[in-house]
């Protein structure tokens, strides 16, 4: 795939680049590298004022880096300028929080181990790659980006192919910000470039957020070469509904969950399981509130879903959505792909989904959303465990034992109950399953790409 921004609210091309050749790639991961052996000594003091620098650079300039995202990749602009003031939460947050995360830990009793003391320290690893989507271009770079510098680590930036100026953004504000140079910089290279950076000896580890053949093609390279990976990867979440719950707040806060980013994001709630005691007035609150939703020009402010990412991703929604209806599904609003330039989708709502359909267990990565009837909790979490996913899952119940059953048995990475799965840098974040493995965000996402040194003192 060529490297290059294309609108896709017109499909006209706005910007192209070439991708690096073997030697530019080899400078900048001579100056990662080199870059490391000197960062890692600065103080949490220092690399938090760097953060903090980056995150005053991203709010005064977030007008301007929303718009270069929305016309990247389609998303309102409304929610471009939200993403960007989350990004500079979650630096500050970091920047505030990462010397209490990694401070060393010390055996009470050192005594036991005949040490006169005995402690691990949080250390970092090196030079960590990080392949990113396009999907939310800043947050998922940030939310790597401000643990990793503020454990010590440098990273590397691949970003998706269809978002170049938004990854050249990072790397200048990172830059401006102070950190030294090679800290973080972009690798404008396609997907067959990742293997041999990863092969190089200077990466020590990789973080992948992106589908199930990216996760699996970076960590195959990576367990071969015995590199720490990080796999955040697709989604098709439960959302249940069961009789206790306040049906017109949970048909509300479904159409954002399902809507959310035009659709493409991977914790957005896919798949709405319904008591059958509720059934009949969520679908039709739900139904109401996607139909009503308003598709158009991102950049207009009135706009709640723009168009697809890509044509490709529209097609892979379409073709879900044909699967379903030739084996009998429903469509009760939305499915018809409008004419004229861009790759609009419209919300869509589809009932009466069989075993069969692709729809069923595979991931719809637009605003598509598929509906089932239920009789009772168990029949809930069944289905709710049925695809082979794990990332983040939703239940409305005020029923106590219902949501101590919920917590316990939906198979994922997290459960929000009465309320949609978000991310929030105090929050571990994450899936089991080919949703994938290990944690960002919180104490623990800073210290996956460190090496937490014992430390034994006779
Ligand atoms: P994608 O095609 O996997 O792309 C993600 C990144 O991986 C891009 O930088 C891409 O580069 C790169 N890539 C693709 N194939 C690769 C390979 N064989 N080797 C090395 N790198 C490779 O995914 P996407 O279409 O951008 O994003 C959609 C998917 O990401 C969905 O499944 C979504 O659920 C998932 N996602 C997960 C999370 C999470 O936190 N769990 C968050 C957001 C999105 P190119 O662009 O150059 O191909």
């Amino acid at each position: 795939m060529a490297i290059r921004s294309v609108n896709p609210a017109t499909g006209a091309v706005v910007a192209a680049f070439d991708a690096l050749g073997d030697t530019e790639i080899e400078e900048r991961l001579a100056r990662a590298s080199a870059t490391f052996a000197t960062y890692r000594r600065t103080t949490f003091a220092e690399r938090a004022g760097w953060l903090r620098r980056a995150a005053d650079l991203l709010d005064a300039e977030r007008h301007e880096i929303a718009v270069i995202m929305t016309t990247e990749m389609g998303k309102t602009l409304r929610s471009a300028e939200a993403e960007a003031a989350k990004c500079a939460k979650g630096m500050r947050f970091y920047a505030e929080h990462a010397p209490a995360f990694l401070a060393d830990e010390p055996l009470a009793d050192p005594g036991t181990v005949g040490a006169s003391r005995a402690f691990g320290r949080y250390l970092p690893l090196g030079v960590v790659l990080a392949v990113m989507p396009w999907n939310f271009p800043l947050w998922q770079v940030v939310r790597f980006a401000a643990p990793a510098l503020m454990a010590g680590n440098v990273g590397l930036l691949k970003h998706a192919s269809n978002v170049p100026q938004c990854a050249l953004y990072l790397e200048d504000l990172f830059l401006r910000a102070g950190f030294p140079a090679g800290c973080f910089q972009t690798l404008l290279i396609g997907a067959g470039q990742v293997e041999g950076v990863l092969r190089d000896p200077r990466v020590a580890a990789a973080t992948v957020t992106g589908s199930e053949p990216a996760g699996q093609a970076v960590a195959s390279v990576c367990g071969q070469e015995i590199k720490k990976t990080v796999l955040e990867l697709g989604g098709s979440d439960a959302y249940v509904v069961m009789p206790s719950a306040d049906v017109e707040r949970a048909a509300e806060v479904a159409v954002t969950a399902r809507c959310q980013n035009n659709g493409q994001s991977c914790i957005a709630a896919k798949r709405f399981i319904v008591h059958d005691a509720v059934y009949d007035r969520f679908a039709e609150l739900f139904v109401a509130g996607m139909a009503a939703l308003r598709v158009g020009d991102p950049l207009d402010s009135g706009t709640d879903v723009g168009p697809l990412a890509t044509e490709g991703g529209r097609q892979d929604i379409e073709e879900l959505l044909a699967d379903a209806v030739k084996q009998g599904a429903s469509v009760l609003c939305g499915g018809a792909t409008p004419d004229g330039p861009g790759w609009f989708f419209p919300p869509t709502v589809v009932g009466d989904i069989t075993t069969q359909m692709r729809l069923h267990t595979e991931e719809a990565f637009g605003p598509l959303a598929t509906l089932y009837r239920v009789p009772d909790i168990d029949a809930a979490i069944s289905l709710a465990n049925v695809t082979s996913f794990g990332l983040g899952s939703n239940a409305w119940t005020a029923d106590p034992a219902e949501q101590e059953q919920f917590i316990n048995e939906l198979e994922a990475g997290a459960v929000f109950l009465n309320g949609m799965v978000t991310s929030h840098p105090e929050l571990p974040f994450g899936g089991i399953r080919r949703s994938g493995y290990g944690r960002e965000l919180s104490a623990v996402g800073i210290r996956e790409f460190c090496n937490l040194k014992t430390v034994w003192a006779g």
